[in-house]
This record gives structure tokens, C-alpha cells and sequence, in this order.
């Protein structure tokens, strides 16, 4: 196929029809799992040179940082190129060299790149893919499955669609006019900063921008280095031209330090903590006065997530939702279960259940099946979590009811943690961990109301949440009064686990820009619309009817 800006069709391109990606079960012994089970090995038994890429080169002799398995951190998987201040400009310019073919190539081309990319997800990367999620950033079979195999195959589908959808899209012309939408990718570079704890996301945020129309400056997390270059790898043989999306690792803060201070930046896509997306804002605020376009800032950020119990809750339905929602993939989802809210006849139901569930829940390496919890992603995490159940310990107001255990010789471990809690505003209910860590607060089951304006007002984040409740109206007062409280709710589920094409993520308050990436909204962000209305009879007379001859 042509590549570039050259038009090789007469007719209209439609999208094909997305569809998401079946969830492969990895049972014990399976094909699936055994194959799996080489790739883990594979990988586990190299060291992986992870290098930055700008312009489709590799740049050579840069220094190097370690790459280390959470759960086995004495197992070095990869040597991760660290990025000087010259790469970052180097980057920028290959990205802005890219941009002139880059957005007039035809949108169907372009999208087609990225839906090959979904067949390679899919099929001979997955196991790759998979591998190095598990190995790299410590997921389970399950976890690393819907994530780096799934997810991303359904982002790339899914927003290719949307994508076609949104070019397509044309305004009506009446009498006399032929009006039609051009949607350029943005004038300048997007910068995306993608976080560790979804190799889906790692390799969405650079896609999506692409596929608009953008060239892009991608730092993947250094934490999840190695799943995010066999992303890069799957782009590259997909065929994405040189330029488009640049790799540059290394320090976060020099390298957006560098992008935002350039008037070509025109977009900033990223994922992370509050923290620092507030820090990015502030840097891109600084240099308003200078920038050629205002850039575009599209930020999903942290939570601190509340699973909310009517008295009228089903309480196994209720159970599983706090175990799979609070401690699948260690906590590290910013959609995960953190605070509870629990009426006190429930809870005498419930209590000695829970702590019997979790103290029984696998905790280990994540190559063997029966593992439900892996470490968590490293030594600062672990830290940070020790810190956090320390703290809590000490306090009269908080009773550890299950977990509360870390070690640290082999990998980060940190046993998945309840407290229970009589102060619903204490740092357990307010602050984002990212970690296996929930705290439960009993309420009397009169207070539901009380309660409800609780959980809406604790905190500063707004990003999931959900609501356990079999009474009809019990779920519509609590949707009602968490209205602003959550971009996503769950009824009678967990509060993370939304799937591409079926429930849009994302959140406001301090979660966020709640752009809805896995959206046609979230594409959207990243074209700036030219409007051209072409006049086929053009008026010949300066006067107006209501003038008179
Ligand atoms: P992080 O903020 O530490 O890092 C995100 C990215 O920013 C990484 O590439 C990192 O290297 C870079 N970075 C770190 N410090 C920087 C700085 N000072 N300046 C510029 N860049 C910097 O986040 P993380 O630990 O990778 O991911 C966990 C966080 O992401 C959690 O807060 C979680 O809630 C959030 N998250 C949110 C969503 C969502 O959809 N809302 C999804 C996934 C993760």
C-alpha cells in the first residue's frame, strides 16, 4: 500500500466493526498456558536491551538502568536506554519532520496501521505481550491477559471505528452550498506519558494520537519498560513510518521539562498520578504566552474509590466485589476498591468471611497458576504501603482486621490489608496508596442518607465507585446523591474492570480531565476541527432583498 500523503482510492472507507477480544482461561495445563509458559521462561532467562527510538533508529550508547522482576528483583530483565537532553529535542523535531505526510495521509491508511497492530496484539505478540506484563510488572495469568492482550487489541479496534466514525462525519449542505469538515490532527507534537500499571494504556495514549493525525513524543513508564517496547516493536512491524511515534526513555520531569517549553507542543496526553499531572499543568501554564496553539490537556489520573453497601445488599455479591474490586493486581488499578462503607447488619454477616477470603488469597510469583496476587511494582511502593499500614497501626481509630504483612527479601510483597476504621475522614479513606489496601468504615444501617453525602464528600478524587444494594430505590438515592462523586459506577459490581466499547473510563474532581479515554469523545481531543463551506452560487449583488430594488 502507498504510503503518505497520496489519495489511491475512489469510493468511501468505512471502519470494519470492532469487536473485543475473547479472554483467553490459561487452566492449568492448556495449550494456551503452556505456550505462555515457554514465553515466561524466555523472558525471564534474558537481559533485554530496551532502547530509546527517534525517527524509526535506534540511538546508541546512552547509560543504561536496570529492569527488575517485582516479584524476583534479583532476576535483571532488561538494560533501559536513559534518554539525554539532545534525544528529547531530537525527538521533537523527527515528530514535527513526520507531521507534513503524516496528517495528509489518507485517514483509512493511517487507521490501518494501527488495526494490523491489533492482529499482532492478538495473535503472534500475545504471548510476548503477556509475558512481559507478567514478568515485568508482576500480573497474573488473568490480569496480564485482559490487559495487554485484550485491552489493547480492543483499544486499537475500537478507536480505529470511532475514528472512521469522526472523519466521516459530515455537515448537511443545503441550497446552493457544499459544506464539509476537515479534522487536522493538531498543528505541533503530542507528548504522551503513560503510566506502569497498563501496558493497554502504555500503548493507547500514543496510538490514538497517531491515528488522528499527530506525531508524537512517547515516554513509556520506566517501570513497564518491557511490555512497552514490544508495543513499540508491534507498531514498528505493523508499518507506522518512521517519526510518527518517537520512544524516548528516561526522566519524566527533563522530558516533559524540554516539551513544554517548546511552541510546537500542542497536545499532552497522559496517564499517572494527580501529582504529577498537576505538575505537567503548571509547566504547560508557564509557558502559555509562547505556544503556537493552546495545547491540549488530557489527563486521567488517580482515585481513591469507594465501594458503597445498601442493607439491602446481596453479601456474597457484596464479598467479591471488595476482594476482586480492592486486591486484584495488588491494588494497582486506579479504579480499585479503597474505602468501604459497610451497615452494621451487614457487616456482622459479612466480617468474619472477609477476613477468612483474604487471609487465604495467594500471594507470590505470578507464574504459577494459583497465585491471585503478585508484588507490588517496586521498592518505593513498598515502601510507601509499609508506611501507610504502619501509620495506620498506630492509630487508636483503626482496628487491622486481615494482612498487614510485607516482605521484601525476594520481591516487594505486601499481603492484601483491611483495617477497619471508626473515622471516615482518616488518611485510610482520603489518600491514594496504589496498593493492596482497604479500609472499611461500619455505619448504622438508619444512616444510609448520612452516609451517602459521606462518601461524596471525603476526599478530593472522583473517579469509580460502587453501590451494592437489591432495593430499587436505594440504588437510584445513591447514583443520585454521587452524581459529581464518580465518572464511573458500578451497581452490584466492582469498581474497576470497565471494557472498551461497553463503559467509558475516566473521572473528574482531582481524577482527571474525564476525557473518557477508549472513547470517540477521547478522540475527538486530538483533531482541531477546519470547517469549509464551499458557496456554488456565488451572490453577485452586495444588496439585500429586504433593501428594496
Ligand atoms: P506516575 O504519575 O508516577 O507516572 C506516570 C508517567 O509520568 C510515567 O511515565 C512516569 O515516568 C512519568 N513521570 C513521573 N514523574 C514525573 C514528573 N515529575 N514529571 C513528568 N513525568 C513524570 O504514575 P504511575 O505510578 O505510573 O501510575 C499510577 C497512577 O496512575 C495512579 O495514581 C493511578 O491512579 C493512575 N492511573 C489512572 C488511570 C485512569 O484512567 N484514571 C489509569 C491508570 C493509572
Amino acid at each position: 500500500m502507498p504510503f503518505g500523503p497520496v489519495q489511491h482510492l475512489a469510493g468511501t472507507v468505512r471502519g470494519p466493526k470492532p469487536h473485543n477480544e475473547p479472554v483467553r482461561d490459561y487452566q492449568p495445563g492448556s495449550t494456551e498456558a503452556l505456550e505462555l509458559g515457554k514465553e515466561l521462561t524466555r523472558v525471564a532467562g534474558q537481559t533485554r536491551d530496551i532502547p530509546i527510538v527517534i525517527n524509526g533508529v535506534e540511538v546508541q550508547g546512552r547509560p543504561t538502568s536496570e529492569i527488575r522482576s517485582p516479584h524476583n528483583h534479583a532476576n535483571v530483565l532488561g538494560n533501559l536506554a536513559v534518554a539525554e537532553q539532545s534525544d528529547v529535542r531530537s525527538a521533537i523535531d523527527a515528530a514535527m519532520v513526520a507531521r507534513h505526510d503524516w496528517s495528509r495521509t489518507p485517514w483509512w491508511d493511517r487507521l490501518s496501521v494501527f488495526l494490523r497492530a491489533a492482529e499482532l496484539v492478538s495473535g503472534k505478540y500475545r504471548d510476548e505481550l503477556n509475558a512481559t506484563t507478567m514478568q515485568g510488572q508482576s500480573k497474573t495469568f488473568h490480569q496480564a491477559e485482559i490487559d495487554s492482550a485484550c485491552e489493547l487489541a480492543d483499544y486499537l479496534r475500537f478507536n480505529c471505528f470511532w475514528a472512521a466514525e469522526i472523519f466521516s462525519d459530515q455537515p448537511a449542505s443545503i441550497g446552493g452550498e457544499w459544506n464539509y469538515a476537515d479534522q487536522r490532527g493538531l498543528e505541533g507534537f503530542v507528548l504522551a506519558l503513560t503510566p506502569f500499571n497498563f501496558t493497554a494504556i502504555a500503548g493507547n495514549l500514543p496510538a490514538t494520537a497517531a491515528m488522528m493525525g499527530n506525531t508524537v513524543v512517547w515516554k513509556p513508564s520506566e517501570k513497564s519498560a518491557l511490555s512497552s517496547d514490544v508495543v513499540r516493536r508491534v507498531f514498528e512491524e505493523a508499518g507506522i513510518p518512521p517519526g510518527v511515534i518517537n520512544t524516548v526513555h528516561g526522566s519524566g520531569r527533563m522530558i516533559s521539562d524540554i516539551a513544554a517549553a517548546d511552541d510546537r507542543l500542542a497536545g499532552l496526553s497522559f496517564t499517572g498520578s494527580t501529582t504529577v499531572f498537576r505538575q505537567l499543568w503548571h509547566k504547560v501554564a508557564d509557558n502559555i504566552d509562547h505556544y503556537r496553539s493552546y495545547p491540549r490537556l488530557v489527563g486521567e489520573t488517580g482515585g481513591k474509590n469507594a465501594v458503597v453497601a445498601h442493607p439491602s445488599a446481596d453479601p456474597s455479591a457484596l464479598l467479591t466485589g471488595l476482594v476482586r474490586g480492592a486486591f486484584e493486581y495488588q491494588g494497582q488499578k486506579c479504579s480499585a476498591a479503597s474505602r468501604a462503607y459497610i451497615p452494621r447488619s451487614l457487616w456482622h454477616a459479612i466480617k468474619e468471611p472477609l477476613i477468612e477470603l483474604v487471609e487465604a488469597l495467594p500471594v507470590g510469583d505470578v507464574t504459577e497458576h494459583e497465585t491471585f496476587l503478585g508484588a507490588v511494582i517496586d521498592q518505593e511502593a513498598y515502601q510507601r504501603l509499609d508506611d501507610a499500614i504502619k501509620r495506620a497501626n498506630a492509630l487508636d481509630s483503626h482496628t487491622l482486621i486481615a494482612g498487614g504483612r510485607t516482605a521484601s527479601e525476594e520481591g516487594w510483597f505486601v499481603h492484601p490489608t483491611v483495617f477497619q476504621t471508626e473515622d471516615p475522614r482518616a488518611f485510610t479513606m482520603t489518600e491514594e496508596f496504589f496498593g493492596p489496601l482497604l479500609t472499611v468504615f461500619v455505619y448504622d444501617d438508619s444512616d444510609w442518607n448520612t452516609v451517602l453525602e459521606l462518601v461524596d464528600s471525603t476526599g478530593f478524587y472522583g473517579l469509580s465507585a460502587s453501590i451494592y444494594a437489591t432495593d430499587r430505590t436505594a440504588i437510584a438515592e445513591a447514583l443520585g446523591q454521587l452524581r459529581d462523586a464518580a465518572g464511573y459506577v458500578a451497581v452490584n459490581d466492582k469498581p474497576a474492570g470497565a471494557v472498551i466499547g461497553q463503559q467509558a473510563f475516566g473521572g473528574g474532581r482531582a481524577s482527571g480531565t474525564n476525557d473518557k479515554v477508549g472513547s470517540p469523545l477521547a478522540l475527538q481531543r486530538w483533531v482541531s476541527g477546519r470547517f469549509i463551506k464551499e458557496n456554488l452560487n456565488p451572490a453577485t449583488s452586495w444588496r439585500y432583498p429586504y433593501m428594496g430594488s
